[in-house]
């Protein structure tokens, strides 16, 4: 069978290995910078999937191809939901996610109140038509860092269930049942079953 293409709209490198991983050999991701696209995609929805749909549509527009997007992001309870749709900005337009990961710690200082969720949206613009996926894992933020694994908010995220931090997970362990895995883990279901 002849892979497929999908162009992934994003410029964070462990997005596009995290889904390469799960999709499997049927697929090609391709990342922006391989199609030469360094535009800034806009992200100004209110919602993972307005984002999400957002940065598909844009590079559908603009190149014509298969593409998927995806936008996530971490809900914090005692902080009302915040970083949510601005997890990767919280801390400012650096976009660190080691400045994001301490204002989270500070924000949240000795509240008692730390659950909180990964949630992931798929976009899918596949043979013209959108398609969404969603993913969530529940868990809590822990009082500091452990492990340096992963990226973003990992080394201050346990999952529910377990006793360590997403930061000291390997990559599969962690696609197993992270956000992003149960999202893309959908996406793959769809296209299995549609193509
Ligand atoms: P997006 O690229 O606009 O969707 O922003 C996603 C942001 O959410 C990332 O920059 C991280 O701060 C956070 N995030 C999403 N998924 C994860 C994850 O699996 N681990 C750690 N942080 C994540």
């Amino acid at each position: 069978m002849e892979k497929k293409v999908i162009v992934f709209a994003t410029g964070n490198q462990h997005k596009v290995e995290e889904v390469s991983q799960i999709l499997g050999e049927n697929y090609e991701i391709k990342s922006l910078k391989d199609i030469n696209c360094f535009d800034d995609i806009p992200e100004t929805g209110d919602t993972f999937e307005e984002n999400a749909l957002q940065k598909a549509q844009y590079l559908h527009e603009k190149f014509g191809m298969n593409c998927l997007a995806e936008d996530s992001g971490l809900v914090v309870d005692g902080l009302n939901g915040e970083p949510g749709i601005y997890s990767a900005r919280y801390a400012g337009a650096q976009r660190n996610d080691e400045d994001n990961l301490q204002k989270v710690l500070k924000e949240l200082g000795d509240n008692p109140t730390r659950s909180a969720r990964y949630k992931s949206v798929i976009a899918l613009i596949i043979d013209g038509k959108n398609h969404f996926f969603e993913g969530t894992v529940e868990g809590e933020i822990l009082k500091e860092k452990v492990g340096n694994g992963g990226f973003g908010y990992d080394p201050i995220f346990q999952p529910k269930g377990y006793d360590i931090s997403f930061g000291q997970m390997d990559a599969s362990e962690k696609n197993k049942i992270s956000h992003r895995g149960e999202a893309v883990k959908k996406m793959v279901d769809f296209l299995n079953r549609s193509y």
